[in-house]
């Protein structure tokens, strides 16, 4: 096993992804490619539903976050696992409804609906918007009226609390575009806004601290703070909320460095905070809800290049440059991500060789990874970037004009393709 359960090594000493040899997955769907594992992705939902009957009990159910990985064959499997869902754009609502998902479990977020995405998102039957503030309030409320429905809805609120992550994806903060915060009184203000208006039903409150989070501690202060908040809203308008959603964030281990992670062990430290505070504040425990979108799929996820070549500049680095790069995989040139690569050609050899993995795009920047060991490579020999099941594809670009790789899902039939390759003719088709 490498990091994951999904990567091993096999007898000829070349790497596995859901015990398929990803050389011969590579020989069969072209490279670059995102290799999926179902079946882990399925246990990973098993883990949180599981955990979340046993702990808080009631209604509560984890949502998954689709932006953190999103086509139709991934909503089915959703839909199968019985997981709910988060959607950002009405292009994930729309794959959502392609996939027969159930709208009426789909949360629908976005710090700025249009009028047409509320339009389009009340005409398909979504069960609840996360709405983010008093102008959207407004318009989903006149929305609803048109479509002759009430709309529920949570209303997302900033706790205040940094969970010690990167700066570019803490949104908790009073300091954030998302949400109305306790701290301001804004907060306060909204809800009672939410309350006056006829079309809208508020069916309780929303919070998202961050991610790639290992500890519980962040999530148990948000989730008092919330508890407190709710308190004070009863107290203030005899209003008790039935449902308390968390957000996302739990970690994901992508190089030997992050710790590991039991996700159940942490909902279970955050279930005793909510029963506790529920206690203190005298107020009746609502449903809690998380929405793990980076530690369903991340781990399930491997990408698959081909080397072209291997330029050795003494004194400086060794640069393996390989034929996909920032159009697959932004996330080390926006964040300084950091990955575990592996030559799967040679998985057995001593990773000795040390490399930054260049793609191809006119950008110096386009990187993968630096300062990483593998064995010493050589143009076609297969390289594995592990761990990119999140965040990879779904923010996939066509920088260059260059076609996103297909994704291949395993499932207990073997390998398909669930999303195909792009062609050159997709990336004109667009054109007049
Ligand atoms: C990004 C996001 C998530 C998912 O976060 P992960 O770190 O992938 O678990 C969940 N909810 C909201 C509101 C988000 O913005």
């Amino acid at each position: 096993m490498i990091l994951h359960d999904s990567f091993d090594i096999n007898e000829k000493g070349r790497l596995t992804v859901a015990g398929y040899d990803a050389v011969e997955l590579a020989g069969r769907f072209g490279t670059p490619a995102f290799i999926i594992d179902e079946g882990k992705i399925r246990s990973v939902c098993r883990e949180y539903r599981s955990a979340f009957s046993e702990f808080f009990g009631g209604g509560s159910r984890p949502v998954y976050a689709g932006k953190a990985l999103c086509f139709t064959g991934l909503y089915r499997v959703m839909r199968e696992e019985g997981m709910a869902a988060d959607c950002v754009s009405s292009g994930e609502i729309a794959t959502a409804l392609k996939a027969g998902f159930p709208m009426e479990n789909v949360f629908f977020h976005g710090n700025n609906k249009t009028d047409d995405d509320i339009r389009y998102a009340i005409a398909s039957g979504v069960g609840y918007f996360v709405a983010d503030g008093e102008e959207e309030l407004y318009a989903v409320d006149r929305e609803a009226k048109a479509a002759g429905v009430k709309q529920k809805i949570l209303l997302r609120i900033t706790p205040g609390i940094d969970p010690h992550t990167h700066k570019k994806i803490i949104t908790g903060n009073v300091d954030s575009k998302f949400g109305s915060a306790i701290a301001t009184g804004r907060a306060a203000e909204v809800t009672a806004l939410a309350l006056s208006l006829d079309n809208i039903e508020l069916s309780g409150f929303h919070c998202h601290i961050g991610s790639q989070i290992f500890e519980p501690d962040p999530f148990c202060d948000a989730a008092s703070i919330m508890m407190r908040f709710i308190a004070e809203m009863k107290k203030a308008h005899g209003y008790t909320a039935s449902i308390l959603n968390l957000g996302g964030g739990f970690g994901v281990r992508y190089t030997e460095d992050d710790p590991e992670i039991s996700y159940r062990d942490n909902i279970k430290t955050i279930a005793e905070v909510i029963k506790d505070s529920a206690k203190r504040y005298m107020i009746d425990q609502p449903d809690v809800l998380m929405e793990p979108g980076r530690s369903i799929v991340a781990a399930a996820g491997a990408t698959l290049y081909t080397v072209g070549s291997v330029k050795e500049i003494p004194g400086f680095r060794n640069y393996v440059s390989i034929d996909g790069g920032m159009t697959d995989n932004p996330r080390y040139t926006l964040y300084g991500s950091k990955y575990t690569v592996v030559n799967a050609s040679r998985a057995s050899l001593p990773a000795d060789f040390e490399i930054t993995l260049a793609g191809r795009c006119c950008e110096s920047g386009d990187l993968i990874a630096e300062g990483v060991r593998i064995a010493k490579p050589e143009r076609g020999d297969i390289v594995a970037v592990l761990v990119t099941g999140a965040y990879n594809y779904s923010m996939a670009s066509n920088y260059n004009r260059v076609p996103r790789p297909p994704v291949i899902m395993i499932g207990e039939d073997g390998p398909r393709v669930a999303v195909r390759r792009e062609t050159r003719e997709d990336i004109t088709a667009l054109d007049e």
